[in-house]
């Protein structure tokens, strides 16, 4: 059957299509942290629409949800028109925002991309400030619109398109196994924040006073790496002596994925443009920009899309965050990621071919080494990209689906959802240890 499926799929589908060439799996059913795929195998899903399913597959809650909406006779499409069900969303997402920004919020709904709403950041920036250079960071990752690719810390996706948009300036992220400045440890956080201060602070310094710093606090695609608080701390606070705006961009890590509601929290630190997309639809797209009142000078028209907020996701957004509250997901993401993160380096700890654990939450990440290779100077193997696909494809075959990531893919990323039990954590642990046992022998 899956083989049917796949053959039909292969020849209609465009190259450019990615999980299929993974995952060659036709997906029939869905449910919690599990997929059954239409020979009847089943998948624990550590990948979870890329971190959008924080509550799982067919949360029942979120589907009564759903079927109430579909029901009611409530227009599905209304552009950004008022309803009860958008009215609702508006002060759900709203109370979840930091004191600073919380009572001074403005929302704009997006199309439904976390690309479009960092799209909307930016040009609310560039609008509000004047001006048009934007700062991102060495393996960042905001999407694959022109504007949030022109952002992207990486060349490889962008080298095909030629000229993206000007103005984009990129500065070393605190990214401590491979410290860009041959350090490591907390020294690779104080350095970054050093260059970039004193890169911002130099009137001679080569770059123009820009109209935006966008940052993920985690960084996901770009290998999940956590930034340090003292990092994020000090960009906040250079920006806000130069009239900066700072975007923190939580399409990924937000909505209690890394153990507090959005990452940046965790340095107490506030944005003045926060974007969010992935998990606030309950798994349907959904994407707004939030920011402060000050900088809502824009003119009516300025961002829009016909697909800006649609009634179901916001229907399903809700229920999700009224379900992270009631059941302190959060705090159990924090304490599934504890667990997680023990297992994963209790891995690490019988294997060559692992270099570091890290992340947040449900947010982690191992990055794959090749011992064989010469070693940098921090004292760490190369990358281990076909390694890091050899244990992918093995896992898969293992029942566990998970995406890898980082500047060389070799990164094996896991954002499950916050919903994982211990049982299938540890199932999760135990199909990894066992794929990395095969390499040592
Ligand atoms: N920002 C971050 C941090 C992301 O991880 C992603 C998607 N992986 C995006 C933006 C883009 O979101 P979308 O794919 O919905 O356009």
């Amino acid at each position: 059957q899956n083989d049917f499926y796949l053959d039909r799929q292969a020849r209609r589908e465009s190259n450019a299509r990615s999980y299929p060439r993974r995952f060659p799996v036709a997906l029939k059913s869905a449910s919690g942290c599990t997929v059954t795929d239409v020979d009847g195998r089943t998948y624990i899903d550590c990948l979870a629409g890329a971190g959008t399913l924080a509550l799982g597959h067919n949360h029942p809650e979120v589907v009564a949800a759903l079927q109430a909406v579909l029901t009611s006779g409530l227009p599905l499409h209304t552009l950004d028109l008022s309803t009860p069900v958008k009215d609702q969303f508006v002060s759900d997402i709203f109370d979840t925002l930091p004191a600073g920004l919380h009572n001074q919020a403005k929302i704009q709904f997006c199309s439904p991309s976390g690309s479009d709403a960092v799209e909307a950041a930016i040009k609310l920036a560039k609008t509000a400030t004047g001006r048009t250079d934007v700062i991102a960071f060495s393996g960042a990752y905001h999407g694959m619109s022109q504007g949030a690719l022109s952002l992207m810390g990486s060349l490889g996706p962008k080298a095909a398109v030629g000229q993206l948009v000007p103005g984009a300036h990129f500065f070393p992220y605190p990214y401590s196994y491979r410290c860009p400045f041959g350090r490591g440890g907390e020294e690779t956080g104080l350095l970054a924040a050093e260059h970039f201060e004193r890169a911002l602070k130099d009137p001679e310094g080569g770059i123009n006073l820009p109209a935006a710093v966008i940052l993920e606090a985690v960084q996901g695609e770009g290998g999940v790496i956590p930034a340090p608080a003292a990092w994020l701390k000090a960009i906040r606070r250079v920006t806000r002596e130069l009239g900066i705006p700072l975007i923190l961009d939580e399409v990924q890590s937000g909505v209690g994925r890394t153990g507090t509601f959005y990452a940046f929290e965790k340095a107490g630190i506030v944005p003045d443009i926060l974007v969010l997309s992935k998990a606030i639809g309950g798994g349907l797209p959904l994407a707004v920009t939030i920011y402060h009142q000050e900088l809502d000078l824009w003119k009516p028209g300025a961002h829009a899309g016909t697909f800006r907020g649609n009634q179901l996701a916001m229907a399903a957004g809700s229920k999700t965050l009224e379900i992270i509250k009631r059941d302190g997901l959060v705090e159990r993401a924090a304490r599934a990621g504890k667990r997680l993160r023990a297992n994963l380096e209790q891995i690490a700890a019988s294997t060559s071919y692992i270099g570091e654990v890290r992340g947040e939450g449900l947010m982690l990440g191992v990055e794959v080494v090749d011992p064989r290779g010469a070693y940098d100077g921090l004292g760490h193997p190369p990358h281990g990209h076909d390694i890091a696909k050899t244990i992918q494809n093995d896992v898969f075959r293992a029942g566990l689906i998970m995406e890898t990531g980082g500047r060389y893919g070799s990164v094996l990323r896991l954002l499950p959802p916050l919903v994982i039990s211990d049982t299938e954590i540890d199932q999760v642990s135990a199909i990894i240890g066992a794929a990395f046992d095969r390499l040592e022998r």
